[in-house]
């Protein structure tokens, strides 16, 4: 008994080696991880949502800008180009907010040689809003789009239709995903309607640091006021501010809004000036920290809107 008892466990213990082997070549075969899964690099946290939303069960996904990083300007990390070059795909928001053409993303493909066949942009079919001189001659097209639930429908529909291209197998299961992802999109579409039907009309103002809101605010029919344009340019110069503080005094704004991801000063600052209050931090370009009210793209949709009408309507 004793003996045969012994040889069991030999083998059992063979048994163990062998498939720890067959793992470990396995994973060998395939530098980026679970073989059945499709690769996916997406270049920011919304993105990276997105995708996986979508993807569910079928996809593995790596966002490249981490949060507390500004997506405007990335610097790949050595462990963003090793799986950008093994990705099944490759997801970027477009729309310039990547640095545009000659920015961080477009110089990453480059370097890794990947086909255009893997490369999906999100907003591909919005139609851009500009920023800058009112003449036209200094514009550029302002990124932010993602901030309003219906351009969230069309990125669903893109991220649905890459993963569709790459993985036609999986087609009834990216639909499904991608229908339900959508009817949740409609019903935060009507949610901002109504709260924003509840703000008196002459509070239906938004004032933020960044000029982020420009696509959120025109759909929704609000007013809207900031310090600077976009990240990449100066943030906070005292002519910002100043100017800042005349649209307020000139509108009688009721309540100012800080973004999760910018330095609070040059908002404290206007805040101070003009005795208006900071009435909440909102999202605008990267999700919040996990388990918080932004975790995930929808949630971070509603926080928003809700904190917009805590702040505006009274
Ligand atoms: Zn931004």
């Amino acid at each position: 008994m004793q003996k045969k008892r012994m040889f069991k466990g030999v083998i059992t213990a063979f048994i163990a080696i062998f498939m720890l082997a067959a793992c470990g070549a396995g994973e060998k075969g395939n530098p980026n991880g679970d073989g059945d899964k499709l690769q996916i690099v997406a270049t920011f946290s919304i993105l990276y949502d997105l995708m996986n939303q979508i993807g569910g069960d079928k996809v593995e996904v790596h966002s490249m800008v981490p949060l507390g990083t500004d997506p405007h300007e990335y610097e790949p990390l050595p462990e963003d180009t090793q799986k950008a070059s093994n990705a099944d795909l490759l997801i970027y928001n477009g729309l310039n907010l990547e640095g545009g053409e000659d920015g961080w993303f477009f110089k990453l493909v480059e370097s890794v040689g990947q086909e255009d066949e893997v490369i999906y942009e999100l907003m591909e079919g919005v139609e851009p809003k500009y920023i800058g001189s009112e003449d036209g001659t200094e514009r550029e097209i302002n990124p932010h789009a993602f901030l309003d639930p219906h351009v969230g429908m069309v990125m669903a529909e893109n991220a649905r239709d890459a993963l569709i291209a790459v993985d036609p197998a999986n087609e009834e299961y990216y639909e499904e995903n991608a229908n339900a992802y959508l009817e949740e999109l409609e019903a935060i579409d009507e949610l901002y309607k109504e709260k924003i039907a509840e703000i008196p009309e002459d509070n239906r103002i938004l004032v933020t640091s960044e000029r982020a809101f420009q696509y959120m605010t025109e759909r929704y029919g609000l007013k809207e006021g900031f310090i600077w344009e976009i990240d990449t340019e100066e943030n906070g110069s005292p002519e910002q501010i100043r100017s800042l503080v005349k649209f307020i005094e000139e509108n009688n704004v009721v309540a100012l809004f800080v973004e999760s991801n910018v330095d609070p000063r040059p908002m404290e600052t206007v805040s101070q000036e003009t005795r208006i209050e900071i009435a909440s931090e909102i999202y605008s370009d990267e999700l919040g920290a996990p388990g918080s009210d932004g975790e995930i793209y929808t949630k971070l949709l509603r926080a928003n809107i809700e904190k917009i009408h805590e702040g505006l309507a009274k």
